[in-house]
């Protein structure tokens, strides 16, 4: 039995548990919680743009869900009202462009981006972007990423909550808060970790790799 399949079948094992009630106070264990800097992801083509045709990105040092990485690659975001250099890609590529920044980054390049889930791009403001090989301008995809977390069905089961639930964390310590509207992304293959960008971070006193538990309701 594989990884994989040992963790459905657990979960199917904690739904059914939950189902008769016996997981009704979800098991509170932190969650790993992952901070965020202004980052891009590309598609192929705009990597062929800013990069050179049929250029690869570089490794530099993975991220905590499995398979992401930052890239030694590096871009300059420019909005109408200014430029933020050493902009870091992050791999691997994808289907669509988008550009994560904070809320401080759009005021600075004169952008008002919206907090939004990752892929949920229709109707935000785009940028330009500046490579070594060239430069291009993106119609939408600028946002503040959403806070959320990663988990297995296994996780979502323990936790007793489901993908796209919303759900509040709490955070310890002086500037400690409770955090609403929290994200629940399931996935297979995600490593379990609460992702927040480093203003909301900073505004928290919350460093990454900082615990942060989850409360329901
Ligand atoms: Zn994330």
């Amino acid at each position: 039995m594989t990884d994989c399949e040992m963790s459905i079948m657990l979960a199917s094992v904690f739904r059914k548990l939950e189902k008769e009630g016996f997981l009704k106070k979800p098991i509170n264990s932190p969650i790993r919680i992952g901070v965020s800097n202004r980052h891009v992801h590309l598609d192929r083509n705009a990597m062929d743009m800013l990069f050179g045709t049929d250029s690869a990105l570089t490794r530099r040092n993975n991220l905590g869900q499995p398979g992401q990485y930052a890239s030694e690659e590096t871009l300059t975001l420019r909005g109408p009202k200014g430029e933020i250099k050493r902009v870091r890609v992050l791999g691997p590529l994808r289907a669509k462009c988008q550009v994560e920044i904070t809320v401080s980054d759009g005021y600075r390049l004169g952008v008002e981006a919206p907090v939004r889930d990752s892929g949920d791009l229709e109707g935000t403001p785009g940028l330009e972007l500046i490579g070594p090989k060239g430069s291009l301008t993106l119609e939408k995809g600028v946002i503040v990423a959403g806070r959320h977390v990663h988990m297995t069905p296994l996780d979502a089961a323990i936790y007793g909550v489901k993908d796209r639930d919303l759900v509040s964390v709490e955070i310890a310590g002086p500037r400690g808060a409770l955090l609403r509207n929290v994200l629940i992304r399931v996935s297979d293959t995600a490593g379990l970790e609460m992702h927040i960008d480093v203003e909301e971070a900073n505004a928290l006193g919350v460093k990454n790799g900082m615990p942060g538990e989850i409360v329901i309701g």
